[in-house]
């Protein structure tokens, strides 16, 4: 009798047994359905999002237990946002806003990164020939972009600050890491490269851990490592930079298919602007002029880093159509996508079979056979 009491409390106690190990593996198998987008391939990746440099930030690990890419996300994000810190000109305390200070006064010793992006955006602005400036920082504090105060100035205010939208009076001193801006009044502005640098510096942390493949999207700021997992190419789509988006094709005007790592920035005047009498202003300046440039809406550029794709997109941006892809087609490892005015799309040669142009016309029929 004892015996059979104990069987039946032993079969029991299996029944319990058995439901907890359905719970466990329900448990886990929602947990890998929620590190999957269902929009993909069934890719198991994670996603974390964070607000950082006034724009939105995307992390993509792939093949990543939930555990690792909370540590993985957490370093890369605060690491972005020391850089952050001290690159940004319009906090207070940065590395930045002390050199800008001091200008016209003395010299500064700054942080090794500022020092380095600093570098690297003086390079570009000499390779530019002046079209990608960061000395340009009186002349966007006139227009007043990205504050409450957003104006158009007169010819007579532009023509004040011109003398000190110079990259080359900026001097650095390499060996003791220090900076120097001569004239009083002169301001550094780092928003066309500084972006790029932060999400590279931010990538090379997702390298250290043991993942497949990595993606950070910082506002149209893209970096990519690794291989996906399911072996696609990583498609990255060119936004539509039509404001009015009435007669657009859709949101997309183009989609680049690229493999491995590099950088995909897009810079355009859809973003940030300011509407006054009917004219659209936006954050671009031509330090020649000191006003927006005009001559194009979206440029996108691929290389193997994203510092270089930001400076660029600005750069040629500032170029225009013409000056602009003569520039890439001379400079090795750079490609880029330019959306005219009219919406007209232009490319380099090095991106003939890694781009897919999307039309009205291919969209419907894309429709037609869904
Ligand atoms: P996004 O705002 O999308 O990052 P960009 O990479 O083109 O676009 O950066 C624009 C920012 O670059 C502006 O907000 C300003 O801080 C700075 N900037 C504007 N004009 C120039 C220029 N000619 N050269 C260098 N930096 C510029
Ligand atoms: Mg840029």
């Amino acid at each position: 009798m004892e015996l059979v009491k104990r069987s039946i409390r032993g079969s029991r106690q299996k029944k319990v047994l058995i439901v907890m190990l359905l719970m466990l593996l329900m448990l886990t198998l929602s947990l890998v359905v929620w590190g999957c987008n269902p929009g993909t391939s069934g890719e198991n990746k994670t996603t974390t999002t964070r607000l950082l440099m006034d724009t939105r930030v995307d992390l993509t690990l792939y093949e990543v237990e939930k555990k690792n890419s909370e540590k993985i996300s957490g370093d890369v994000f605060a690491e972005m946002e020391r850089l952050e810190n001290i690159l940004s000109r319009t906090i207070a305390s940065s590395d930045l806003a002390r050199l800008n200070k001091a200008a016209g006064k003395q010299w500064v010793e700054v942080s090794p990164e500022l020092f380095f992006v600093l570098k690297k955006a003086l390079e570009f602005a000499e390779v530019s020939e002046g079209a990608f400036d960061p000395t340009v920082a009186p002349l966007l504090d006139l227009w007043g972009f990205g504050t409450d105060y957003q104006r158009v100035p007169s010819e007579e205010e532009i023509n004040k600050v011109l003398p000190l939208v110079d990259y080359r009076l900026v001097e650095l001193d390499e060996s003791r890491s220090m900076v120097y801006l001569p004239r009083e009044g002169m301001k550094l502005d780092l928003g066309g490269i500084a972006k790029g640098y932060i999400v590279d510096q931010g990538l090379e942390i997702t390298r250290k851990f043991d993942i497949k493949a990595s993606f950070i999207n910082a506002g149209g700021d893209i970096r990519m490592y690794g291989e996906k997992p399911s072996g696609e190419k990583w498609s990255i789509a060119v936004q539509d930079p039509k404001i009015d988006k009435q007669n657009s094709a859709g949101p997309y005007v183009a989609l680049l298919y690229l493999e491995g790592e590099g950088s995909v920035v897009t810079s355009g005047d859809y973003e940030r602007y300011f509407e006054e009498d009917g004219v659209i202003y936006h954050h671009i300046l031509n330090p020649a002029d000191g006003k927006p440039a005009r001559t194009v809406s979206s440029v996108s550029i691929i290389a193997a880093d994203a510092l270089t794709a930001d400076a660029f997109s600005t750069a040629v941006f500032v170029l225009g159509r013409e000056k602009g892809l003569e520039l890439l087609e001379r400079l090795p490892g750079i490609e880029g996508v330019i959306v005219d005015k009219e919406g007209k799309i232009y490319y380099t040669s090095g991106l003939k079979d890694k781009i897919e142009i999307i039309t009205q016309q291919s969209k419907e029929k894309s429709r037609k056979t869904e």
